[in-house]
């Protein structure tokens, strides 16, 4: 039996954990669920999981007195001695703290909470060399990509190619996206998932982030990490071997396979998900990325390659521009614009202390706020 605790409970993965770990009751007691403010979804997700422990991070908030509040619980819930098994689906830079302390303590953790590893590349990778810790991607394109390495050596990988569905908006005319609104945004072509990352897939800032993501979990210059758009999301991503061999991972788009591979890694369980059949999954197509409809990529990826501080910029940059777009006062290409500005104001550091992290972060924030006010 393992513990596992549950960081961000209450949403799209806290959903799609919360099934995975109904259905494998007997490998896994749930020992820990927060959230942020959602208490009937929280509540809920108690009455069904029976947790030791549950935590709503926002105090402002009327919740039951046998609950904890506040975000030092949260961090408290991510170390506790019977939790063997993190998951991290807290949504944005926000999630970083509880990875660094995950695995600090040494545990598995399970990362959704990509923003975390973006913002704080260096930070997590020290974090777990001191802690012992494991660090399993949850996030399906890495979940693929760590099962076609299963048993190659480093040398053996020339290149990773992570797959793209290309969002809403990839089927728009270019002139219409100044007037595209978040309901258009939200509605993904494949995935069902939380606010903040359907947007991302509109803009690409989701594939940046996982381009860098890629580059901390798999140890690979920026140089061997490709894109391709492919709207079927049925190729989850493919790893190309030295001798020119690929492997891909390959299913119907569901984020309960990758939630229980990182709980199971290396070792596989028998699951009754949905069965996949090539032929109704057919046509597979792949197209290059157009770089005029998603701007936010490149700058993303610019800003891994500078490094430092640069990803943790561009990422909060991108949380203070979705937010924006969200409550309708940014327009979708505005998002990009208020990234740009922040990447062009705030300075680049070593991402040496979280101190650095945090600072990069709030200048981000301030310069995204100032440009999106001047543009509004
Ligand atoms: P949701 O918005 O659905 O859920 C976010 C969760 O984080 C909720 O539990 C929310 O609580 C909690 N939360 C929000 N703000 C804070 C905060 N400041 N401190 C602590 N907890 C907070 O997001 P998703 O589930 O879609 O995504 C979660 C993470 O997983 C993201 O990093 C995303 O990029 C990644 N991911 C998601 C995928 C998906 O299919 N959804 C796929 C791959 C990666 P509450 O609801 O109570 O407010
Ligand atoms: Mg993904």
């Amino acid at each position: 039996m393992k513990g596992v605790a549950v960081l961000g409970a209450t949403g799209s993965i806290g959903a799609s954990a919360a099934s995975v770990l109904e259905r494998h009751a007997d490998r896994f007691r749930v020992v820990a669920l927060t959230g942020y403010r959602n208490v009937r979804r929280l509540a809920e997700l108690e009455r069904r999981l029976h947790p030791e422990q549950v935590v709503l991070v926002d105090d402002g908030v009327d919740a039951p007195s046998h609950w904890q509040s506040g975000r030092e619980a949260l961090l408290a819930a991510a170390e506790r001695p019977d939790v063997d098994i993190v998951i991290n689906a807290v949504v944005g830079a926000a999630g970083l703290e509880a990875t660094l302390v995950a695995l600090e303590a040494g545990k598995r953790l399970a990362l959704a909470n990509k923003e975390s590893l973006v913002a704080g590349g260096p930070l997590v990778l020290a974090a777990r060399e001191r802690g012992g810790g494991e660090l399993v991607p949850v996030d399906s394109e890495h979940s693929a990509i760590l099962q076609c390495l299963q048993g190659a050596g480093d040398a053996e990988v020339r290149r990773l190619i992570l797959t793209a569905s290309g969002g809403a908006f990839r089927d728009w005319d270019l002139a219409d996206l100044q007037g595209a609104l978040p309901e258009h945004a939200l509605q993904h072509p494949t995935w069902s998932m939380g606010a903040k990352i359907t947007v991302d897939s509109a803009t690409m800032a989701n594939k940046a982030l996982e381009v860098i993501e890629a580059h901390f979990l798999f140890g690979v210059f920026y140089e061997q990490v490709e894109v391709a758009l492919h709207p079927q999301s049925i190729i989850h991503s493919m790893v190309e071997f030295v001798d020119g061999s690929v492997l891909a991972q390959v299913g119907f788009p569901t984020m309960e396979l990758p939630v229980l591979y990182a709980l199971t890694h290396p070792e596989r369980l028998p699951d009754d998900g949905r069965r996949f059949d090539p032929v109704t999954a057919s046509p597979l197509t792949f197209e290059a990325l157009d770089p005029e409809r998603y701007p936010t990529f490149a700058l993303g990826v610019e800003a891994g390659r500078a490094g430092g501080t640069a990803p943790a910029t561009f990422n909060a940059a991108n949380e203070e521009a979705v937010s924006a777009f969200l409550e309708r006062r940014l327009s979708f290409p505005g998002i990009a614009d208020a990234i740009r500005h922040a990447l062009d104001t705030v300075e680049v550091r070593p991402a040496d202390s979280l101190a650095a992290v945090r600072r990069a972060d709030a200048q981000a924030r301030e310069a995204a706020r100032t440009l999106i006010e001047q543009i509004s």
